[in-house]
């Protein structure tokens, strides 16, 4: 394809676009495959020659559409949302055809100019303090591998960088068993090691640290001869919701000197309405956050913002600056590929900056408040229905319940045989998991395009499809 063709590729694709979200209600949310089903007839091999736009679009359409989970659908009730609001994919439009690399401020000023203002306004909204600054990372997984890096940093006297780990104490980090896997990982990179990742149990409804076991835990480890570095906080965890007492958190952690990450990576976006802003109490004294607005609040994947109240020590920590990546002659520059782990970034800012102008504050709190209003009245619904059983209060939008039917013996395995039968149907997508030993059903509300309809459709189909499993 040519450059003089691509105006006319490009409104096609508008054009399908527009065209899919306007009947995406209408198709199942998840496609019922086997596995290899589709890289089963693709060919095998690369074309040599160039093949017609025409060929490859009409592919696009008839092999790989069918095959993909929607995502944007109203009644993906499943693991968390991925939104991708409108406006802020006419951005992503704009962003692919630059296709600017925005690692340094001079390889794009506009993108790092961006970036500091509409990362400052995400801040406010949040209801947090001036003091943090902030950066789009790609995912929260790699804002977390940051936090975790500059923690062990700190801890090191910066010195782990350069002579690594070897015959160093061992690096301390402490969660809650609630985390997303996530945290793991970042342990796992950064030379920590999981044996050195402390799990503290999480306790009472919410699943959180208990203030008193993270503090004895941390004189355990220093009367060891450990070197405790942070604590990572969980606020919404990924299967029910799980919230540490940020605030009780924070104060243990500085009593020992230790760094403070908050994971809220679903849960954050909520954070604009301030009546929900108790659930992270504490966050405004964090050192480090983490919040995704390509979750819950419509920018398209990537875009997680991660707040830094001391950007000096992350840079200290993450900087590396070969000849070919100075900027001579400035000084006072903000190069954010020395904030996060890879050199490379996307011009992110301008997404979140659509998105924000083009449904304002106002209009992301409503679907926000909408959709845990929606979820706290299901959770009333079916802990009055006859046959199920509410298993977790709602967090925001997240609750857990239980299929019970009469004379079922094995619970856990009619439960997932239902999760099973409801996504084979198609109309709704939901995710199980295992609270207190015993597996759940899930369900999150937070699909941009959602109504109240949805909610009900949602639960009709459920029930349908278990009252079909019972007669069968
Ligand atoms: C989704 C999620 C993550 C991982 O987010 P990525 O941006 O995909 O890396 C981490 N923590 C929590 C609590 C999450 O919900």
């Amino acid at each position: 394809m040519q450059i003089s063709d691509f105006k006319t590729w490009a409104v096609r694709a508008a054009e399908w676009a527009a065209d899919y979200r306007r009947t995406l209600r209408d198709r199942p949310v998840r496609p019922n495959l086997a596995f290899g089903a589709i890289a089963a007839r693709l060919p095998a091999r690369a074309p040599e020659k160039p093949e017609p736009m025409e060929t490859i679009v009409r592919d696009f359409e008839d092999l790989i559409v069918p095959g993909m989970t929607h995502w944007q659908h109203p009644r993906f009730f499943a693991y968390f949302p991925a939104n991708a609001a409108p406006a802020a994919v006419v951005a992503e439009i704009l962003i692919s055809s630059m296709a600017a690399q925005c690692m340094l401020w001079q390889t794009s000023p506009a993108a790092t100019e961006l970036e500091i203002t509409v990362v400052g306004w995400l801040r406010d909204a949040l209801g947090l303090p001036d003091g943090f600054a902030g950066v789009l990372q790609d995912s929260a997984s790699t804002a977390t591998l940051a936090a975790v890096l500059t923690m062990r940093e700190r801890a090191l006297a910066f010195t782990g960088n350069r002579t690594g780990l070897a015959g160093r104490p061992a690096v301390r980090v402490y969660c809650s068993d609630q985390v997303h896997s996530s945290i793991d990982k970042a342990c796992w990179i950064a030379g920590v090691g999981e044996d050195n990742l402390v799990k503290l149990p999480g306790r009472g409804p919410s699943k959180g640290l208990d203030a008193d076991e993270l503090d004895a835990a941390i004189r355990a480890d220093r009367a060891a001869g450990h070197l405790p570095a942070g604590v990572i906080a969980c606020v919404g965890g990924t299967s029910v919701g799980a919230s540490d007492d940020v605030a009780a958190v924070v104060r243990v952690a500085r009593a020992h000197g230790l760094f403070v990450h908050v994971d809220a990576a679903w849960a954050g976006s909520a954070m604009i309405c301030p009546e929900f802003r108790g659930l992270w109490a504490g966050a405004e004294d964090a050192d480090s956050i983490v919040v995704n607005p390509h979750k819950w609040l419509g920018a398209p994947f990537e875009c997680a913002a991660h707040f830094i109240r001391d950007p000096e020590s992350h840079v200290r920590t993450l900087a590396i600056q070969p000849e070919y990546l100075k900027t001579y002659g400035e000084t006072r520059i903000v190069n954010f590929s020395e904030w996060s782990v890879p050199l490379g970034r996307r011009f992110r800012s301008l997404k979140l900056w659509f998105l924000l102008r083009a449904y304002g504050l106002e209009g992301l709190r409503t679907m926000i408040r909408n959709h845990v209003a929606w979820a706290r009245d299901l959770a009333e619904t079916i802990r009055a229905s006859e046959g199920f059983e509410l298993v977790t209060e709602p967090v925001l939008s997240l609750f857990a319940f239980r299929w019970t039917p009469p004379g079922a013996t094995d619970l856990d395995a009619a439960n997932i045989q239902l999760v099973e039968a409801v996504n084979r149907d198609g109309r709704v997508y939901v995710t199980q998991t295992r609270h207190d030993g015993r597996i759940a059903i899930r369900i999150q509300f937070g699909a941009f395009e959602m109504t109240e309809g949805d909610a009900r459709e949602g639960w009709r189909v459920i029930r349908e499809v278990a009252a079909g499993l019972e007669g069968g």
